[in-house]
């Protein structure tokens, strides 16, 4: 059977909610699929190596690596592991564009080695350019690789501000559902559980950004994210709570003119998008319908409920290794609070130590970001254990 591909992609995290839609994209836009890898759900990831036939697969974990190798040995497939297999998987010859939707800062290597080889990135990592914001881009541009958004609101902003000129820019606005906890006050937030966390009203997604989403911390590393991806101070990025999610978000230039992007809430729309960029064509997501859309309706963000939001401004102006300290800490703290051994604001109150307490580099390397990000992880659990 001989195909056509339009394009293709490598697929990191292809197991969790944004790799499974990047396959329904694939599949729709009929793209080849080079590699593929997840940590978890074996049983779906060879469902996907049987459909989309990668070349190499990496499975994270080794032990899931050995039992993954013998359940697909009748494929012509090769199967690798660890930082090393992302790498791999991240390099694989043949793939225009490197999809990452891994969760986490597992994603940073693997990331930099494909824009060493001038690949276009779909980024949808978010806590690569949080963490290494200022070394990644600079290494893309070395590199003349393309960072292209996945993330919903920087796909809109990239797309308001095509053909552009950034000095004209005034303020990027960052769009916010609110989470489940819209409204809520700081009381009646004090004892909200992991379940009641998980429930968010527009986009289906993972366990950790749903939490970040309903702490505001999301909005805040997209704060971040935004400050690097398109080169802006944090003073010029602004958040404004949005409970329809239909506008992705919006730039305002010089003239006091606002571009917005609107569409349904639906992420295959931003990574179809990354992926055919420049050019746009025919996808799954369905039209917008202006007689079923009654309203629109905007709020400015409760800081004082919802802390996480100014505790990523404040980092965003440190600059440095504050973001991955951030970052770091939040990754531990969500993961306790889903584990039942944090409350709601425990969140922020370990963020917000890590960040005062752990030694600031103001030119990192690499290495002092990762170093500052498992400081932070550790910092957040030593608080734990007391
Ligand atoms: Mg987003």
């Amino acid at each position: 059977m001989t195909h056509d591909f339009q394009n293709s992609i490598s697929l990191l995290g292809a197991t969790g909610s944004i790799g499974r839609q990047t396959l329904d994209v694939a599949e729709q836009l009929n793209l080849k699929v080079c590699a593929l890898s997840a940590d978890t759900s074996i049983d779906l990831l060879e469902e996907q190596t049987r459909k989309f036939r990668p070349s190499i697969v990496a499975v994270y974990n080794d032990t899931s690596a050995r039992e993954f190798k013998i359940r697909v040995r009748d494929l012509d497939v090769r199967v690798v592991s660890g930082m090393d297999g992302l790498i791999e998987v991240a390099c694989v010859s043949g793939a225009q564009t490197v999809v990452t939707a891994v969760v986490g800062t597992i994603g940073l290597l693997p990331t930099l080695s494909a824009i060493k080889l001038g690949r276009r990135i779909a980024l949808a990592n978010k806590e690569t350019l949080v963490c290494a914001g200022a070394l990644v881009m600079r290494s893309a541009r070395e590199h003349n690789a393309e960072i292209i958004p996945v993330d919903s609101e920087h796909s809109a902003l990239f797309q308001c501000l095509r053909g552009e000129n950034m000095h004209t820019v005034k303020r990027l606005i960052l769009t916010a559902s609110g989470g489940p906890f819209r409204g809520m006050d700081r009381v009646h937030l004090e004892n909200v559980t992991p379940e009641m966390a998980l429930k968010h009203p527009n986009w289906v997604m993972g366990k950790k950004i749903t939490i970040d989403s309903s702490t505001l911390m999301n909005k805040g590393l997209e704060i971040i994210e935004a400050v690097h991806l398109f080169d802006i101070p944090p003073d010029q990025v602004e958040v404004v709570i949005h409970p329809e999610s239909i506008i992705h978000s919006m730039v305002e230039y010089c003239d006091h003119s606002i571009i917005a992007q609107l569409s349904h809430p639906d992420m295959r729309l931003p990574i179809q998008y990354a992926i055919t960029y420049p050019s746009r064509t025919a996808g799954m997501t369905r039209p917008l319908d202006f007689s079923a859309l009654t309203s629109l309706t905007f709020q400015p963000p409760d800081h004082a409920a919802f802390p996480c939001l100014s505790l990523a401004f404040k980092a965003a102006h440190m600059k440095g290794t504050a973001c991955a300290i951030l970052n770091g800490a939040n990754e531990a703290a969500v993961d306790l609070f889903l584990q039942g051994k944090l409350s709601f604001y425990g969140i922020h109150d370990c963020v917000q130590s890590a960040l005062e307490n752990i030694p600031h580099v103001k030119s990192p390397a690499l290495e002092d970001i990762i170093e500052a990000g498992t400081s932070a992880m550790q910092w957040v659990r030593n608080i734990c254990q007391k």
